[in-house]
C-alpha cells in the first residue's frame, strides 16, 4: 500500500511536497476527535457558531494571497482565478452568516396538536470526498453550511490538493473553531471505505467523476448512510437565431474555458442553430484565439495547463476518437504534457465521445442544427444532468422550455454558474441533493417531527 502523496506543479513538473498518509490508528483518532467535539458543537449557540464564520472570513482574507499562490501552484488554475475562487468563499461565508439563524429555525406545521413542528438537528460527523479543481470553493460549499448547522466535518481532498487540505484544516483552527471541528484526512481510497463503514460518520458528501460517484454511493448504501453526490457534466449551451452575440460572447467563452475548461458545469456541447451558425464561429474563434497561455502564476495569464497530465491526454483521446468518427479540428489538439490547446471541434455529432461524454478542459464540441426544436432535443440528448443555458433575445419561447429541461438548472442569456443564493446540484448521472441556499444547509439535518398533544 502507498504510505506517501506526492504533489507536483502541472505547469513545469516540479514537485512540491511529499505528505505521509494518516495510519489506521490516527484514523480513528481523528473520528474519535470529531465525534467528541461534535457533542459540544451541536450544544452551542447558533450564535457562536455563527460568530466564528466572521473570524474565519478574516483569517482567508489575511492570507488570500498565500492560498490563491498554493492553489494556482498545485493545480494549475491562472492565479487571477484562484483569488476569484477565494474571494467567492468568503461571500459564501458572507450568505450564511446572515441567514443560517432563520435556516434553521424550528417550521410550525398547524395541525390539531397542542403544538408541532419541525426541528432541525443536526446528524453528527459528515464525510467529503473532494475535487481538485476549486479545491477551496468545493470544500467551503460543503462545510460552510455544514458545520453551521452543529455537525463537525471530515475532509479527503483529491490528493493533488493535498497543500490545500491542510491549509484549510489550519483556517478553521486559527478561526477558533474547536478541535475537531474541522479535519483534513490525508488518506487514499481504502481509507475511505474504513472511514464510511465506521458508525461515528452519519453522511457522505462527495463532488467528483461519475466513477468515484459509483463508488462512494455503493459505499454509503451499503452501510445505509445518506449520500450527497455532485458529480460530471455535459451541459450544453443553446444557441437560438436572436441570440445577441455581440453580448454575450465573452460569457459564452466563459462558460467554456474558464479554470481552463476544468468545470463541472461549463459549457461542453455548442449547440448552434444554422441560421446564426458561420457568425458564431467566427466571433467565438476569435476569442478563444485572444486567450492568452502561459504561467499560472502570472496574473496576465487567462488559459493555463490542465491540473495534471493525465488528464490532458485523456482529453487528447476523446478528441482524436471523435476525429475518426468525422469531426473537423478549427483550432487546437496540441497537446504539449499537461498543456492542451483550447480547441474547437465541428461538425460534431451524437455518437462522438466530445458529445456523449464529459470533456475535462477547454474543448468545445459545435453542433449545427437547423431550428429551436432540434437545439433543444440534441441538448437534452445526455446522460448528464447538471444543467442547460440557452442565449436567445425570446424570453417568452425560452421561458416556455423550463419544465421540458431535465437537468438541475436551467439559466437563459446566462452561463451556469454557482450562487450561494441559489441551490445547486445535478440529476441523472450528474448526482443527487442539493448544495448551496437553504437546500444546502438542510443537506446534513435531522428534519425531526415534533407533536405536543
Ligand atoms: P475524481 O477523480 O472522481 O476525484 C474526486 C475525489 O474522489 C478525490 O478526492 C478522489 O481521491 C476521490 N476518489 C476517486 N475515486 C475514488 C474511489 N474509487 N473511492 C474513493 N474515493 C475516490 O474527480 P476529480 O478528477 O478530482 O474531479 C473532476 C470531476 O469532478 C469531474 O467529473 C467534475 O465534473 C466533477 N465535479 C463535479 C462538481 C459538481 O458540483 N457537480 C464540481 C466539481 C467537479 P484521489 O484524488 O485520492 O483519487
Amino acid at each position: 500500500m502507498k504510505k506517501e502523496i506526492n504533489t507536483y506543479n502541472p505547469y513545469n513538473g516540479d514537485k512540491l511536497e511529499t505528505y505521509t498518509l494518516n495510519s489506521n490508528e490516527d484514523l480513528i483518532n481523528k473520528l474519535k476527535l470529531a465525534d467528541n467535539t461534535q457533542k459540544d458543537w451541536k450544544a452551542l449557540e447558533i450564535s457562536k457558531r455563527i460568530k466564528l464564520l466572521q473570524n474565519l472570513a478574516n483569517e482567508i482574507d489575511k492570507n488570500k494571497d498565500e492560498l490563491s499562490e498554493l492553489i494556482t501552484k498545485e493545480m494549475g488554475k491562472p492565479l487571477l482565478e484562484s483569488k476569484a475562487e477565494i474571494e467567492k468563499c468568503n461571500l459564501l461565508i458572507d450568505f450564511y452568516t446572515i441567514n443560517a439563524d432563520q435556516f434553521l429555525q424550528d417550521d410550525i406545521i398547524e395541525t390539531e396538536a397542542h403544538e408541532s413542528f419541525i426541528s432541525y438537528d443536526p446528524l453528527g460527523c459528515i464525510l467529503a470526498v473532494m475535487p481538485w479543481n476549486y479545491p477551496f470553493w468545493q470544500v467551503f460549499r460543503f462545510a460552510i453550511p455544514t458545520l453551521t448547522a452543529g455537525n463537525v466535518g471530515l475532509l479527503k481532498h483529491a490528493s493533488n490538493v493535498t497543500g490545500c487540505a491542510i491549509a484549510i484544516e489550519k483556517l478553521f483552527l486559527n478561526a477558533g473553531f474547536p478541535e475537531g471541528c474541522f479535519q483534513t484526512l490525508v488518506t487514499d481510497h481504502n481509507g475511505i471505505e474504513t472511514i464510511i463503514e465506521n458508525d461515528i460518520v452519519k453522511a457522505v458528501s462527495l463532488t467528483g467523476s461519475e466513477k468515484a460517484g459509483r463508488k462512494i454511493a455503493e459505499l454509503a448504501g451499503k452501510n445505509l448512510k445518506p449520500s450527497l453526490l455532485e458529480l460530471g457534466g455535459n451541459n450544453a449551451c443553446i444557441i437560438l437565431k436572436d441570440a445577441d452575440l455581440r453580448k454575450h460572447m465573452d460569457t459564452i467563452v466563459k462558460a467554456r474555458m474558464q479554470n481552463s475548461g476544468q468545470s463541472c458545469i461549463a459549457a461542453k456541447r455548442f449547440i448552434v442553430v444554422e441560421e446564426l451558425y458561420d457568425e458564431f464561429i467566427k466571433q467565438f474563434k476569435s476569442k478563444v484565439e485572444d486567450l492568452n497561455y502561459g504561467n499560472p502564476l502570472y496574473e496576465t495569464t487567462t488559459m493555463s495547463c490542465l491540473a495534471r497530465e493525465d488528464l490532458a491526454k485523456i482529453l487528447e483521446e476523446q478528441v482524436n476518437k471523435s476525429i475518426d468518427l468525422g469531426a473537423k479540428v478549427l483550432i487546437g489538439n496540441q497537446r504539449d504534457s499537461a498543456y492542451y490547446q483550447p480547441t474547437i471541434l465541428t461538425n460534431v455529432t451524437a455518437e462522438m465521445p466530445v458529445f456523449k461524454e464529459e470533456t475535462f478542459g477547454p474543448v468545445a464540441a459545435i453542433i449545427k442544427v437547423k431550428d429551436e426544436d432540434e437545439a433543444y432535443k440534441s441538448a437534452s440528448q445526455s446522460k448528464f444532468g447538471l444543467g442547460t443555458m440557452v442565449f436567445t433575445s425570446n424570453y417568452d419561447a425560452a421561458s416556455k422550455r423550463i419544465s421540458e429541461i431535465e437537468d438541475g438548472a436551467f439559466f437563459i442569456n446566462e452561463m451556469v454558474k454557482s450562487d450561494p443564493r441559489l441551490p445547486f446540484g445535478g440529476t441523472k448521472i450528474s448526482g443527487y441533493g442539493r448544495e448551496l441556499s437553504k437546500e444546502g444547509m438542510l443537506a446534513f439535518v435531522n428534519k425531526k417531527t415534533i407533536y405536543i398533544n
